[in-house]
């Protein structure tokens, strides 16, 4: 197929872009590097062997996406633009909510004017807010008391596709709840890349071990769990570029969801060991107070994507750690070396 792929350059585009590329799709990737590097794209061409065409577009600017995508000819979408800080979220709502929705809703109506029927939205385990049980399955109720604008822009595009697709029952459309994605590709050559203090753990502990930050801070060891931080299902991000070719290569009319996730949790302080097994650097740590919105345990059970995908996550934490590293010790200062 020939993909668009919206918020290509980024952390999990730069990844899906080299997958799909392997698995023969063609790809061209859309960004408007608000958040995101050439480099990476130029990375992305250097690995695959293939030159990969960039249009750069703010997608929220529906005359601007009108005129852009009028003579390109793609099959299919993979949406995975947007804003995702989920602290700023806070502070900026309307933005986000503004950002975050005309994007999508700029695209659906593109794709509809065109013809073009294959949707894969990029959703996260966030819409299920403080979970009832664990691991969550899709059936576990979805937005209901999200912690923030980010999560609430991810459920109402979730649900701006559904209404989409009632109104137009020919489109395809998948829902890919991420869990939390770490690692790198094993070159060292992509990997994330966060603009100023990163909020994520993986990268907060990358910018530790290459000398950036001097140590993590561990939000919160009173949490209900065996060590009392945090469990979260952290997922590589290869997997999870993986699920996302099987999703394309499966789709049919309808909405169907689906959790990526490993399935298994793991808390801070097993990351940070795993971590510093991986790469043999010490991670030192501080332990303050928990994150406003940060819940206990987020694990997922991945058994429809598992049955119905013919995909799974194939790569540990381990692995995910030394590659992390790898990546970070190769680009200390990410890709803007
Ligand atoms: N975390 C932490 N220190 C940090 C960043 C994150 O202790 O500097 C914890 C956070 O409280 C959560 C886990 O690490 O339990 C994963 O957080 P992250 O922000 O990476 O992802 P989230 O699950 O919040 O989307």
């Amino acid at each position: 197929m020939r993909v668009l792929l919206t918020g290509g350059a980024g952390y999990i585009g730069s990844h899906t872009a080299l997958v799909l590329i392997e698995r023969g799709h063609e790809v061209i990737v859309l960004d408007d590097f608000s958040n995101s590097s050439r480099e990476a794209v130029r990375r992305i061409s250097e690995l695959s062997g293939v030159d990969v065409p960039v249009i750069e577009l703010d997608l929220s600017d529906r005359e601007a996406a009108q005129r852009a995508l009028a003579e390109v000819d793609f099959d299919a979408v993979i949406h995975l633009a947007g804003l995702k800080a989920v602290g700023e979220s806070v502070e900026q709502p309307t933005r986000y909510y503004r950002v975050n929705l005309d994007s999508t809703i700029a695209l659906l109506d593109i794709m509809r004017e065109r013809g073009i029927t294959k949707f894969v939205f990029s959703s996260s385990a966030t819409v299920y807010g403080d979970p009832i049980y664990v691991p969550i399955d899709e059936a576990h109720p979805a937005g209901v008391d999200l912690a923030s604008p980010y999560g609430w822009s991810k459920f109402m595009n979730e649900r701006i596709v559904h209404g989409a697709q009632t109104a137009w029952p020919e489109l395809e459309a998948v829902v890919l709840r991420y869990f939390n994605p770490v690692g790198a590709h094993p070159s060292g050559r992509i990997g994330e890349d966060p603009s100023g203090i990163p909020n994520n753990l993986m990268p907060f502990i990358t910018q530790v071990a290459v000398g950036k930050r001097e140590r993590l801070s561990v939000f919160g060891d009173g949490y209900n769990t065996p060590d009392g931080t945090g469990v979260r299902d952290y997922i590589h991000v290869l997997d999870l570029a993986e699920g996302h070719v099987a999703a394309l290569e499966r789709i049919a009319p309808g909405v169907e969801t689906y959790n990526l996730g490993s399935g298994i949790g793991s808390s801070v302080l097993d990351v940070v060991r795993a971590f510093e097994q991986a790469s043999g650097q010490a991670i030192p740590y501080a332990v303050m107070p928990a994150r406003a919105g940060d819940v206990a345990v987020l694990q997922a059970d991945p058994g429809r994507a598992n049955a119905e995908l013919d995909w799974r996550t194939t790569r540990s934490l381990e692995e995910a750690c030394r590659d992390s590293w790898n990546w970070q010790s190769q680009n200390p200062a990410g890709y803007h070396a």
